[in-house]
């Protein structure tokens, strides 16, 4: 057994210059680090306890509309707080679809962030090929069991796929991430905070060494009357997505003035559907065009040997989370 050093820091600065210390990690919640510590995948040689600084557990309202989500605000406290719930209802049910009630009691936005992926042979160290755990070291994956893993954005280094489901959401709605590191401030768009594997799959993000996530940012509610988080899963509650959807219009009557979706279950990083966003914005929502949008953003697939199925049930997906967004009754026109 290892041993473990804990301290509690008191403010930002003083988890930043700790954190400098080696083998040092930030615990928020604990919920995925402690898995990961239990399995032997993560061996940290000192814990900094951020849970006790004052600041980072609020929702506050933004000069520009926006709100402002503490990082250690809970799962569960955000995704029923009234500005999220009213505002950002999007966001709400991205919260409520994720892991159970007690984990979502626990868990922190700044570590949903950083969730690690769910793939089997990444947590079992009974695999000894994963380029995620062990650089260099193959992937199991690859020729292994892979129903579950990624048909976009992937590389031969690394298949596996990011696991939040607020994660998608986040990535709807353009949110930014706020850092604070040993080089001060700085503001991540949502899009570049998440990597694809490339040849580093075991780096998931692009947060630098010592950084801490200190808060959410979300730009002014355009999307609180039609959006919808669809989450296709093996079973009701308690499970990863195979496939799911943020799915986020502002509309005009029947027309689309401009949609947001993102994907998640299909690749290493919440995946926007940019060419399907294209195809609906400025049109009028029809069957047709729809379904040439899911079309669309499934083009570039490249699906694993277990897990064709993800291509069309992502399309599928597509089409309903957008039809239900739209207040279509039932996902369809
Ligand atoms: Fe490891 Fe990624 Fe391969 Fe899973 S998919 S075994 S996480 S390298």
């Amino acid at each position: 057994m290892d041993a473990i050093s804990y301290e509690r820091a008191g403010d930002v600065a003083g988890a930043v210059r700790a954190v400098q210390q080696p083998g040092a990690v930030f615990i928020g919640g604990g919920t995925n680090l402690l898995d990961l510590m239990k399995g032997g995948v993560a061996r940290p040689m000192r814990l900094i306890d951020i849970t006790h600084i004052s600041g980072l557990d609020t929702i506050t309202t933004l000069p520009n509309g926006g709100i402002r989500i503490g990082a250690l605000v809970r799962n569960s406290d955000a995704a029923n707080h009234a500005l999220v719930r009213e505002q950002y209802p999007l966001l709400s049910q991205a919260f409520l679809a994720g892991a159970s009630a007690q984990l979502r009691n626990m868990a922190t936005v700044g570590g949903n962030l950083l969730q690690r992926t769910r793939c089997g042979y990444f947590y079992d160290t009974a695999f000894t090929q994963c380029n995620k755990r062990t650089p260099g070291s193959g992937c199991a994956a690859l020729d292994g069991h892979n129903r579950t893993h990624a048909i976009l954005g992937a590389s031969p280094q690394c298949i596996a796929v990011n696991p939040s489901d607020m994660n998608v959401a986040l990535a709807a709605l353009d949110a930014v991430v706020r850092v604070n590191g040993p080089a001060g401030e700085r503001m991540i768009p949502f899009a570049d905070f998440h990597r694809l594997p490339a040849d580093r799959p075991d780096i998931d993000t692009t947060l630098q060494a010592g950084e801490l996530i200190t808060a959410v940012d979300l730009p002014p509610p355009l999307f609180s009357a039609n959006a919808y988080y669809l989450k296709v899963r093996d079973r009701a509650s308690y499970a990863f997505a195979l496939i799911s959807v943020a799915a986020a219009l502002q509309m005009d009557g029947n027309h689309v003035t401009t949609a947001r979706i993102a994907l998640g279950g299909v690749a290493h990083k919440p995946w926007r559907a940019s060419a399907a966003e294209q195809m609906l914005n400025g049109q009028p929502l029809t069957q047709a065009t729809l379904h040439n949008a899911a079309a669309a953003a499934l083009r570039d697939a490249r699906p694993q040997h277990d897990n064709r199925f993800k291509v069309q049930l992502a399309q599928r997906a597509i089409v309903r989370a957008v039809n239900l967004a739209a207040g279509h009754a039932g996902g369809v026109a």
